[in-house]
């Protein structure tokens, strides 16, 4: 029987020491902590990756601090838009939404898709019937406002009439994800995301993109990424990883840093991701100042960290 881990993300980006109160630095952790112990609860009682990584970025999505399900990122037009997979390592089954509001879990109407439908993505109205179908709640567009995330559209799209360019995207992003090995040696993977604070109304990043910011396959690895989604894509951020390990013979930690440190930060594209193998390693690589990011492993040892020097 393999040794059971997992790992979580609250996103990546211009996170310093400096910014946070003490209060709201035990607020990240303190979150990061209560999704480790949803995902841990389900490992523990022999359940599956897929259940453990969906329970646990649950609970990032209904934490507002995050940019995922409730506290996700306005459009310039002032709307929330969010995206969400998963995937399945030992099916290699996966489901995927984009663009959607009403779901309280976005990653469970991802789910949905993959659980009850023939397809892979979904957009539109009949994502949320799907959802709907499926049981999955849904909420208020109310539920899911935070003035913190109204302020910040207003100061970008301040910026943008100024003429000022923010040339930091890192300042814009964040996202949820968790990736896990269960006792059976299987691999899962969950992204959630509000995007990029003042993107076009109807842009979709990385996040449900299987092979770019998500992506799980028993063979290789499992993979949550968050980050300047164009460049995951363009770079195929998560499936590169597997690439590397599958026809390279590179170690889940090689692969994951190449990709991390090289592919995407030598091309605009700031950020990190967490990653697991079928052996239950773990990596977590980020190329910005920091990654609110979090694991546990079959010992019980819970660890979550913000910044570079954690
Ligand atoms: N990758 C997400 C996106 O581009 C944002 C993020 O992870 O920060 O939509």
């Amino acid at each position: 029987m393999t040794r059971f881990s997992l790992a979580v993300h609250g996103g990546a980006g211009t996170i310093r020491r400096a910014n946070l109160t003490p209060q709201a630095e035990a607020a990240y952790h303190n979150g990061l902590k209560r999704a480790l112990q949803a995902g841990h609860a389900v490992l523990a009682d022999h359940g599956s990756a897929m259940d453990a990584v969906t329970a646990a970025v649950c609970v990032l999505e209904d934490e507002p601090l995050f940019n995922a399900g409730r506290g996700a990122v306005f459009t310039s037009d002032g709307v929330q838009e969010m995206d969400a997979a998963v995937m399945d390592g030992a099916t290699r089954m996966a489901g995927a939404v984009a663009g959607i509001l009403g779901p309280r879990n976005p990653v469970m109407a991802a789910r949905a898709v993959m659980e009850h439908t023939d397809h892979v993505m979904l957009i539109g109205p009949n994502a949320l019937k799907v959802a709907r179908d499926a049981g999955v709640p849904f909420e208020d567009a109310g539920y899911f406002f935070t003035q913190a995330r109204w302020d910040a559209l207003q100061s970008t799209l301040k910026m943008r009439r100024d003429g000022i360019e923010d040339s930091d995207p890192a300042r814009r992003h964040g996202t949820v994800g968790a990736v896990a090995c269960d006792m059976q040696g299987n691999l899962a993977a969950a992204t959630s995301t509000g995007g990029m604070t003042a993107k076009a109304p109807g842009r979709v990043g990385d996040t449900p993109v299987i092979g770019a910011g998500t992506y799980a396959d028993n063979a290789t690895c499992a993979v949550s990424g968050t980050g300047h989604g164009e460049v995951f894509i363009r770079f195929t951020a998560a499936a590169e990883i597997a690439a590397r390990m599958r026809h390279g013979g590179q170690s889940l930690d090689q692969a994951a840093k190449h990709v991390v440190m090289q592919d995407l930060a030598q091309n605009d594209g700031s950020g990190g991701l967490i990653a697991v193998d079928a052996q239950g390693n773990l990596s977590r690589p980020f190329n910005s100042e920091g990654m609110y990011r979090g694991t546990v492993t079959q010992d019980g040892d819970f660890q979550t960290d913000i910044f570079r020097d954690a």
